[in-house]
């Protein structure tokens, strides 16, 4: 009679019994593969966006002449900024030049 109670109370225990399993995966997954913080030697290394200082995994780092960028934008504004800082040089070497 009540069968039908009886089976529907344990396909419930059995669902929330799959669900806190399923979560406790989750957390020992996550446990075991850890924030990726630091640099580990999985080859999640850290780097710094030359232009903005801040840290990101290698994996979503752009590298350009050895120097790492957050984004393509900063890339270009980094290398932009040294360009300006090589024609100052220049202009600094032309002016000794001219003096001398
Ligand atoms: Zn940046």
């Amino acid at each position: 009679m009540n069968l039908l109670l009886i089976r529907l109370i344990i396909f419930a225990v059995l669902f929330f019994a799959g669900l806190k399993l399923y979560r406790m995966y989750r957390e020992w997954k996550l446990d075991r593969d850890g924030p990726q913080q630091g640099g580990d030697d999985q080859g999640n290394r850290m780097v710094r966006c030359s232009w903005c200082q801040v840290h990101l995994p290698e994996d979503d780092a752009l590298r350009e002449r050895g120097d790492w960028f957050c984004s393509g934008d900063h890339r270009d504004k980094y290398l932009a900024e040294q360009k300006e800082e090589k024609k100052e040089e220049q202009k600094e070497e032309n002016r000794q030049e001219r003096d001398d």
